[in-house]
């Protein structure tokens, strides 16, 4: 049985007066990708920025490799191992390798320095590219930016916002390849998406509806179940 690495349980979180998550929670394990899916304005934005500490929950437990991490700032988040990729995924002001130093700012200089060799030797259209503004880069290697810049931290989780977002068929393609080289190599991840696509990585998936979790279960579970697949994806 493998441990959890992330456990989000009874979340209540919301805007002002309006309450967007009543009682939501999902668990990560190590090594393991697990995928949150909703239509709009189901909630998956609000839970993965409650679980960075971004939106404050008003109730619930969130713990990281055992410990309480419910009342820590982001930035003690994400020192801790969790690496969080926004819809917009780069900084489009700042230089390809000042996105990667942002994402790699925790790491000691010197092992800063040896892992951004390593990014560049993985990623060589951003090592052509490091001192191009992200934001003139294609929709697609600003993503691939975006998941570079996250996993300059060396984080043990990645927690991403719909990586899809504004992307082509083509790009959702190739995000979903290079993600997939870092779940096989042991990175855990956490995906909030619409995108269907997405659950080809998935080892287990979570639907949110309403602010709520709906189902929970691996990917075989949720095609099986064609009332699901209708109500959230419009399948038949
Ligand atoms: P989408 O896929 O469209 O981004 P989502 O599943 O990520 O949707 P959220 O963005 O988390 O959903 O929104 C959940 C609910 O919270 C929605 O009813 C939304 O209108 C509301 N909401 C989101 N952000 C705010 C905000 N800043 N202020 C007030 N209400 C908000």
């Amino acid at each position: 049985m493998s441990t959890d690495l992330l456990t989000a349980s009874g979340l209540d979180a919301g805007y002002g007066g309006v309450q967007a998550l009543w009682g939501a929670g999902l668990s990560v394990r190590a090594k393991e990708t697990v995928v949150l899916m909703g239509p709009n304005g189901a909630g998956k934005t609000t839970l993965i920025k409650t679980i960075m500490g971004l939106v404050q929950s008003w109730k619930g437990e969130i713990s990281f490799e055992g410990r309480n991490i419910v009342h820590d700032r982001t930035d003690k988040r994400v020192r801790a191992g969790i690496a969080y990729m926004s819809e917009i995924g780069c900084f489009p002001g700042l230089s390809v390798e000042d996105n990667l130093r942002i994402g790699g700012q925790f790491l000691p200089a010197a092992e800063f320095k040896r892992h951004i060799d390593d990014l560049y030797d993985r990623f060589p259209t951003l090592a052509q590219k490091r001192r191009a503004l992200g934001g003139s880069l294609s929709g697609g290697q600003r993503k691939i930016l975006g998941v570079a810049k996250a996993l300059a931290g060396k984080p043990r989780l990645l927690v991403m916002d719909e990586p899809s977002a504004g992307l082509s068929p083509l790009f959702v393609r190739e995000v979903i390849h290079v993600l997939g080289q870092f779940r096989d190599s042991g990175l855990a991840l956490l995906i909030a998406e619409q995108n269907i696509r997405f659950l080809d990585l998935a080892d287990r998936v979570y639907t949110l509806e309403g602010g709520r979790i709906g189902f929970e279960g691996t990917v075989q579970a949720l095609h099986a179940d064609a009332a699901l697949e209708r109500a959230y994806f419009g399948l038949k």
